[in-house]
């Protein structure tokens, strides 16, 4: 499997302002931040896209949502709301194939997200 800079994140091998770390998964803010509060939580397993989710992943991809919730209440987020994506592939804008929960709010997110088509 192809390393991807979140696996050398994980290994710290390059920086990154980390808000959460356990056995399961980082959490770290956005480097490219759309939002007052953009932190990517990512499985410490590389797992590539959602299309590579098995089984045996779900344990660790729900305690993703779990950390996000933790993290929103955290930054104070958690009363006036939030969103949790995770892009795959090209037409789902992903550009790092390792999978990552995007928590992103502090402010009123547009809905839809395509308002151009
Ligand atoms: P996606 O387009 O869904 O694959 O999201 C990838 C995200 O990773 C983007 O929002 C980038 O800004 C973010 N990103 C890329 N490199 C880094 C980095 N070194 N540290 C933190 N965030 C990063």
């Amino acid at each position: 499997m192809s390393e991807t800079i979140f696996s050398r994140i994980i290994n710290r091998e390059i920086p990154a302002d980390i808000v959460h770390e356990d056995d399961q998964c980082l959490a770290f803010r956005d480097i490219n931040p759309q939002a007052p509060v953009h932190i990517l939580i990512i499985p410490k397993k590389a797992i590539p896209t959602v299309n590579d989710i098995t089984e045996e992943d779900e344990k660790t991809v729900g305690h993703l949502y779990t950390v996000a919730a933790r993290i929103a209440k955290e930054e104070g987020i958690d009363g006036d709301g939030f969103r949790t994506v995770m892009n795959c592939n090209e037409h789902g804008g992903q550009s790092v194939y390792h999978i990552h929960l995007h928590l992103i709010g502090g402010k009123a997110l547009g809905w839809p997200p395509f308002p151009n088509g």
